[in-house]
């Protein structure tokens, strides 16, 4: 039989594959053994690190193909070089005996590491050897370096660096042993995982092979190779992580040295733990590396779907978290208030398939653990009720991370509140039920619903949508009365509340009528009666009318939050970004000036921060008064601790005007803070009654609106323009104006400005607010609606 045996084409990998073919050649006469060459990326692409071009996996992926299409039979390569999990179809074959394991330093001049002069430059691309330098030497200099051993020798003389820390074994296998200055002994040094075995891989039902392969095997040597590698899987390491892992045999049994860092080297942890299974070694000594450095795991509670019945303590953790997972269920505003470097992950629908889909989240919130401070698992309602909250935190226990549970608003009591239904209600419900119609088996099998029919209790059904049929069906067969009060709760809590009433025996075919979207509860019982009395939320003024609110920078608008507050469904969009423009601001010439006037928060902070950067503060201020447009730029300015000598008698630049008018001589100086695009109507009143000075002092400007949905544009209720440049952005990005604007969709604007841009844009029809206000805007829209 011809066997052919794949290998890099580098000398130590060739040198590595012609002992195993020797070896092979000397015991099984009788076959032919023939070496390939085969050139992998690793060996093409040599100028960057590793885990920038595809990281480990990248010296055998090609080898592999071979082996899976059996044009090669054999692969020969150094198994620190292989990814934790091998290809479907591929095995290794027991391991031979280990090389040395160590790592070692070859320095160019000086005769130890600790001998090295202070900010010595050592050369080497691993991140583990990196940053376990930097433990026993802060003050090297650490430089990226690949490629093979000869070129990394001929690269430190090039160089001058003072040394490169290489692997033992490979220096051993090359004949190099005499160029190495010092072993690096595991305690200051663990080196990768596995290092100095060969991985000898070929298919798994190459049998004949792989018994071939394990005469030469080593049994103490396959345990240390399998909890090495077993420790790599467990970790759930990707090359952008320094780890490392060294098992060793010790008194009968076997001692596992482990080690893992932070991606940025910020926290390295260390593992020590004896024992003689492999797998145990392995995982006992992940979780005790996570527990040193995993960060916290919280799990908050969302709140059933409106962002603000989170709780205090939830929002908190939003706001700290460093990476937010969420799903479907979640609000989705909440994971908009994280900070904005923070990592948001959506996690999707957990329902499409449950258990590997839960299988997966949990790995990758263990993961997430290791590289992050501050994790948030954020769920929908309340954490424990029903979302697999409780398997989470036992994965998370059992993997050693550490993690807390902030519980919260669950839909099951909160949606029936917004549907106006008391959960309980003296006289009529003395408690209730909370059941799921969705679980690991047949869910509706474990509910005693001969029970639920005698109790004169509620009974609240979760995940329920798609068997109300069942349901109601069961209840009735159980005895239930079929005049019994019932609801279908759909998309509680949000402006998309629908709720079906009917009683029991009716229930089924009224909610299909209804065709009501998931997610939604299902209510037995008498209580359901006082939402013809107690439904004050689809009473609320804005229910249900989605509004489109462009605003400029990403912040929660407050104007969004005033409609929401009335019961609307908004939509944010981001259509441009404050930029400050620093002001040359010195006190001699603040002391001449009279007046400053302000017409936007925007214009207010940029003053100030110049201000604060020239090294000023509002002392410098004292000779000077301050003119405001309007009350809410007034209360703005008090935050700086100031407060307004003038304010408008209506929030507009012509009213503004005329206030001022009335107070200026003409050798006042007058300096006016504004938007570098802004129009010069006010400077063209002003200028006849002082000396007028514009101060660019911020821009605004445009960003691509992302998450912007012209469906959403062209078919709203309310649409608001807060100022002339959105008005101008968002006509622009729809390219026309849409044909309901004006009848089904009424277009707000802040003032004559804004609604001069929309006129000039093509909207005829604009309703303006009387004063410049995110209050106004809505008390403007309220008054229409009631007109009509
Ligand atoms: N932990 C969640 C429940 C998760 S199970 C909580 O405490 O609310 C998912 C089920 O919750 C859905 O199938 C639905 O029955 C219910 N649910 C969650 N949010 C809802 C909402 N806004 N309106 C109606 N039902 C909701």
């Amino acid at each position: 039989m011809k066997i052919k045996i794949g290998t890099r084409g580098s000398k130590l990998a060739l040198i590595q594959t012609e002992t195993v073919c020797d070896k092979l050649r000397q015991a099984y006469p009788e076959h032919t053994f023939e070496i390939e060459i085969i050139s992998t990326k690793g060996d093409v692409v040599q100028n960057r690190p590793l885990h920038e071009i595809g990281g480990s996996g990248l010296f055998v992926r090609e080898i592999e193909q071979k082996l899976l299409q059996d044009e090669i039979q054999l692969g020969v390569h150094s198994m620190k070089d292989m990814p934790a999990v091998l290809p479907e179809g591929l095995v290794f074959a027991k391991a031979w005996p280990r090389e040395d394991p160590r790592d070692a330093l070859i320095l160019r001049e000086t005769p130890s590491l600790q001998e090295l002069p202070q900010g010595a430059v050592i050369g080497t691309g691993s991140k583990r050897r990196a940053f376990q330098l930097l433990a026993l030497r802060p003050d090297l200099r650490i430089v990226n370096l690949r490629g093979n051993v000869d070129t990394r020798l001929r690269k430190m003389e090039e160089q001058k660096l003072d040394g490169i820390v290489l692997a033992a074994a490979g220096l051993h296998r090359l004949g190099l042993q005499q160029r190495i200055t010092q072993y690096l002994e595991p305690a200051q040094m663990i080196p990768s995982p596995t290092q100095g075995f060969l991985a000898l891989e070929c298919r798994r039902e190459n049998t004949g092979l792989l018994q071939m392969l394990q005469a030469f095997s080593e049994e103490n040597a396959e345990t240390t190779a399998q909890a090495e590698r077993a420790f790599l899987r467990e970790i759930g390491a990707d090359c952008h992580m320094p780890v490392g892992a060294l098992c060793t045999p010790q008194n009968g049994a076997f001692r596992l040295d482990a080690l893992y860092g932070r991606e940025d080297g910020s926290r390295l942890a260390r593992a020590s733990v004896t024992g003689s299974d492999p797998q145990r070694l392995a995982a006992q000594a992940a979780r005790r590396i996570r527990s040193q450095l995993a960060g916290t795991v919280c799990l908050v509670s969302g709140g059933p779907g409106d962002s603000e019945l989170v709780t205090v303590k939830g929002l908190r953790q939003i706001r700290e978290a460093d990476c937010i997972l969420y799903d479907r269920l979640s609000p989705a505003e909440l994971p908009t208030l994280a900070k904005p470097q923070c990592e948001k992950i959506f996690v999707g629908k957990q329902n499409a398939h449950p258990s590997m889909r839960q299988d997966a989240i949990n790995r990758l919130l263990i993961a997430k653990a290791m590289q992050y401070d501050k994790v948030v698992r954020l769920k929908g309602g309340d954490a424990y009720v029903f979302g697999r909250g409780g398997e989470e935190a036992l994965a998370l226990r059992e993997a050693g991370v550490p993690f807390s549970v902030i519980p919260g608003v669950s839909s099951a009591t909160a949606g029936l509140a917004c549907a106006g239904i008391p959960i309980t209600h003296r006289g009529i419900a003395s408690g209730f039920h909370v059941l799921t119609a969705h679980g690991q088996t047949d869910a509706l099998a474990d509910i005693d619903f001969d029970a639920l029919a005698k109790s004169r209790e509620t009974c609240v059904f979760l995940m329920g949508l798609s068997k109300v049929g069942e349901i109601t069906q069961r209840l009735l067969q159980a005895g239930m009365d079929g005049q019994t009060d019932a609801a279908v709760i759909s998309c509680a809590a949000t402006p998309r509340q629908r709720v079906c009433t009917a009683d029991l025996q009716h229930l089924a075919k009224a909610v299909e009528a209804a065709c009501l979207p998931s997610p939604a509860l299902i209510v037995v019982g008498g209580v359901v009666r006082l939402r013809d009395k107690l439904n004050f939320f689809e009473k609320q003024p804005l229910f249900g009318k989605r509004c489109l609110v462009p605003k400029i920078g990403t912040r929660p608008a407050p104007l969004a939050q005033k409609l929401r507050a009335c019961g609307a469904e908004v939509q944010e969009v981001t259509v441009g970004e404050i930029v400050q423009i620093p002001a040359a601001l010195s006190a001699e010439k603040l002391q001449a000036v009279r007046w400053i006037l302000f017409t936007s928060r925007n214009g207010i902070d940029a003053f100030f921060a110049s201000l604060q950067a020239a090294g000023l503060d509002s002392r410098s201020l004292a000779n000077t008064k301050i003119a405001v447009i309007g009350h809410s730029t007034g209360r703005h300015l008090r935050q700086y601790g100031l407060h307004p000598d003038l304010t408008a008698e209506t929030a507009n630049s012509s009213s503004l005007c005329q206030t001022l008018g009335r107070v200026l001589s003409l050798s006042d100086t007058v300096w006016y803070p504004k938007a570098a695009q802004a129009d010069h109507s006010i400077r063209d009143v002003l200028a006849a009654f002082c000396h007028f000075e514009e101060l660019p002092i911020y821009e605004n400007r445009p960003v691509p609106p992302k998450e912007f949905d012209p469906t959403f544009a062209a078919s709203c209720e309310a649409v608001f323009f807060t100022c002339a440049s959105s008005a101008k952005r968002v006509l622009q990005a729809l390219g026309h104006v849409p044909a309901a604007w004006g009848t089904q969709t009424t277009v707000v604007s802040i003032g004559p400005k804004c609604s001069a841009a929309l006129r000039q844009c093509g909207v005829a029809s604009i309703l303006e607010a009387d004063s410049a206000s995110p209050d106004a805007m809505v008390k403007a829209l309220l008054a229409q609606q009631k007109l009509q």
